[in-house]
């Protein structure tokens, strides 16, 4: 019955919300493997064997929100808070567009010192620099009108993982925080014309396999252009750092699942799955995922940007980081595009922006192998 619940996802990219719990509830290695490769012939159609890069500049780690599983919460006395200048920031752009990065994520916490007014700035001079590179924010929840300014501004895309679908468990996580709230900061992101981001952590704690199934109903309704899945994993100077992570199986199946959902999903495979597994990405890019995101702030600052324990690539440079991830998609059987690396519907929708042609930019000797 499993494979017939998976034949009917994979023809149609729907399934009601009974098949998909009863899949989440039974599926056994066998079935596994006949999703993960359903899920595989997908992404074949959608995007090929390319996996796209984007430079992930982890921008700051102040944060006033108290996301209770994040170790950059702001009640954390123990963490040891930044923030790059602006100077530091476009030196990360410039390293990045000769490693072939031709999109960037600025990532942060909930840092107030980053107004509007810095954030145009910035986006501004990285645009002056690369007008053809992508810009990605994310930096949680802000106004419409603050979305807007950054749009307007010269911004392409934004993450903003609703972290789970479930109200009760997302209110539990993020005490005195509103659920719709960050629902509606989506919705305002999409209407603005972003390409934004939705996404979800498996394995919290108290997290059901509803809870799941109302994740995969989630994504298939609000249809993100891109889809952030990883495991929980525990952070120790939080208050839920003896739960168990999330396991790497349990991550891999709601990859497949929302790559058949959603067939033209930009989807990573997260550093979160490479931390609780040696190779967790390469796994995640076999079930259907298409985008990695190679670390490219400071090495002196990757330590503290600490959302959880045992996060990997800390210490390495960013073209060594360049060099291993490229390793490691070849390895996999699949192949690095140096472009942006837009949803393949959105750039049907907006065939004047130009990319990158692979042909143009030769990393191999940029990096002299
Ligand atoms: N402030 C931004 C960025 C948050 S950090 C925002 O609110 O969107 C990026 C993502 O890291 C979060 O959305 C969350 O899903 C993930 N994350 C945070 N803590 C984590 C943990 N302990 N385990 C796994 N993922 C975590």
């Amino acid at each position: 019955m499993i494979k017939g619940y998976i034949d009917e996802l994979f023809e149609f990219n729907n399934l009601s919300d009974e098949k998909l719990l009863y899949i989440l509830e039974n599926i056994d290695e066998d079935s596994k493997e006949y999703l993960i490769e359903k899920s595989h012939e997908t992404r074949m159609r959608t995007y090929g064997n390319k996996v796209f890069m984007r430079g992930l500049i982890e921008f700051t780690n102040y944060c006033k929100k108290n996301c209770e599983y994040c170790g950059i919460q702001g009640k954390n006395k123990n963490a040891d808070r930044y923030r790059l200048t602006y100077d530091q920031i476009m030196e990360c752009a410039v390293i990045g567009d000769r490693l072939g990065y031709k999109t960037y994520v600025l990532q942060g916490g909930e840092d107030p010192y980053f107004t509007d007014e810095r954030m145009i700035e910035i986006i501004r001079g990285i645009k002056e620099m690369f007008p053809n590179n992508a810009i990605t924010l994310s930096l949680g929840e802000r106004s419409y009108d603050s979305y807007k300014k950054m749009f307007d501004a010269g911004a392409d895309r934004y993450l903003l993982r609703h972290e789970t679908a479930s109200k009760e468990l997302y209110e539990w996580l993020h005490p005195g925080e509103i659920f719709g709230d960050r629902i509606k900061c989506l919705y305002n992101l999409k209407e603005i014309g972003y390409q934004f981001g939705a996404g979800f952590m498996v394995g919290l704690p108290r997290q059901t396999k509803r809870d799941l199934v109302k994740d995969l109903r989630f994504v298939k309704e609000i249809e993100p252009h891109m889809c952030g899945i990883g495991p929980f994993i525990p952070q120790k100077e939080t208050s839920l750092g003896e739960y168990p992570a999330g396991t790497l199986e349990d991550t891999v199946i709601m990859l497949a699942l929302v790559r058949l959902l959603l067939p033209n999903v930009l989807l990573p495979a997260t550093t979160a799955l490479g931390s609780i597994d040696k190779l967790g990405r390469e796994k995640g890019i076999k079930a259907g995922g298409n985008v990695v995101m190679p670390n490219l702030s400071p090495t002196n600052v990757r330590e503290k940007y600490a959302l959880y324990d045992g996060k990997i690539c800390t210490g390495d440079e960013a073209a060594e980081c360049r060099k291993c991830i490229e390793r490691r998609i070849n390895n996999a059987g699949f192949e690095v595009a140096i472009t942006r690396g837009d949803n393949v519907k959105w750039s049907h929708d907006n065939p004047d922006v130009k990319q990158y042609d692979e042909q143009q930019v030769s990393i191999n000797s940029i990096l002299g192998f």
